[in-house]
């Protein structure tokens, strides 16, 4: 028996089907069963009949099929940019400092809709689950001070309702806190909840945060993501490529982490490993952390991206294929331990 029961890879950056199957192949190769397709607001705009026929032939083959709202309204991690932004300028994030900043705000509802409509055309692909992808209200540091969001109209008429107090207009005390935190939590409880009526149930929600020290700079907490009763899986990205030394330590933490929170709240935990950026002689820390992982006991393991991330020279790794070569021996070592 296989010790991780998912593995999966996100896919991005091709648009063509049949280029597409070759690389499906070449997945299933490799050992894994599941894969997650990026849909950003361009893929919206203009190839949302190429990402459902990539959905179906994963399918085909019989992948598990996730979707990722991949940069929307830049509140989601990812490398694409937004036209949401563009047409909405008044649904900017307002910061702190009272600057606008480019990314939507989670409390408007010109936002909630667009986010409704993306779903409405991820539902209809026939997916397996929507992974909503690393959430957060926005944040800058500037030197020790830092400007945060979000003071807009909405938020700013929301707080008060909650607080029975005006916002606080710099400082990011206790009650802005919970309030980002709030916020993030009714816009996934939201969109989640909105998944599962459009899809009778059928399809899950997945979601994942960075790390659990950063709860402040991240907004949201994995504990508030575990208390939606629509999220089915909760995820981490322990992110050690930059700056942790012990990649194993990073990696075990995150993912006993995740783990028992996930069981606590009876959702399946996920770990998601560092797929690209790699710097020449550092890739065999991929194994180390797929073994951490291991030992930690989570069974859905996910590597973010194909091939060392090799189709985006933003974070391409400077030796993708043999990245990709040892993620693909870490895994099977994993599962085969006395091969
Ligand atoms: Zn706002």
């Amino acid at each position: 028996m296989k010790f991780f029961n998912q593995v999966g890879v996100s896919y991005f950056s091709n648009r063509h089907l049949k280029h597409f199957i070759t690389d499906l192949k070449d997945m299933k190769k490799d050992g894994f069963n599941s894969i997650l397709h990026t849909f950003s607001e361009e893929d919206l705009l203009y190839s949302s009949g190429n990402v459902k026929d990539m959905v179906r032939a994963g399918k085909d083959y019989g992948f598990t099929t996730w979707i990722d709202p991949w940069a929307l309204g830049r509140v989601f991690g990812g490398e694409a940019l937004s036209n949401f932004l563009l047409e909405n300028p008044l649904a900017w994030q307002l910061l702190s400092d009272n600057k606008r900043y480019p990314a939507a705000c989670l409390n408007n509802p010109l936002f909630r809709n667009y986010m409704k409509k993306w779903a409405d055309a991820a539902v209809d692909m026939g997916v397996d689950a929507v992974f909503w992808d690393e959430p957060m209200l926005a944040i800058r540091h500037k030197g020790r001070k830092i400007a945060w969001g979000c003071r807009c109209p909405y938020c700013r008429e929301s707080f008060e309702m909650k607080n029975l107090r005006a916002m606080p207009v710099i400082i990011m005390d206790s009650s802005v806190v919970k309030f980002r935190e709030d916020t993030v939590k009714s816009f996934i409880l939201e969109m989640s909840a909105y998944v599962k009526q459009i899809s009778k149930n059928k399809v899950k929600n997945s979601v994942a945060l960075i790390t659990r020290s950063n709860d402040t700079e991240r907004c949201a907490t994995f504990e508030s993501m575990a208390g939606i009763k629509q999220i089915d899986s909760l995820g981490v990205d322990p992110c050690w490529i930059k700056g942790s030394p012990d990649v194993y330590k990073t990696s075990y933490t995150a993912a006993v982490n995740i783990k028992e929170i996930s069981y606590g709240a009876g959702k399946t935990p996920h770990f998601w490993l560092q797929g690209s950026g790699y710097k020449k002689g550092t890739e065999g820390r991929a194994k180390l952390s797929i073994k951490a992982a291991a030992d930690a006991g989570v069974r859905s393991l996910w590597v973010w991206g194909y091939k060392g991330g090799e189709m985006m020279s933003s974070i391409a790794s400077d030796r993708p294929g043999v990245v990709w070569g040892e993620i693909v021996r870490g895994l099977k070592a994993i599962s085969n331990p006395k091969s």
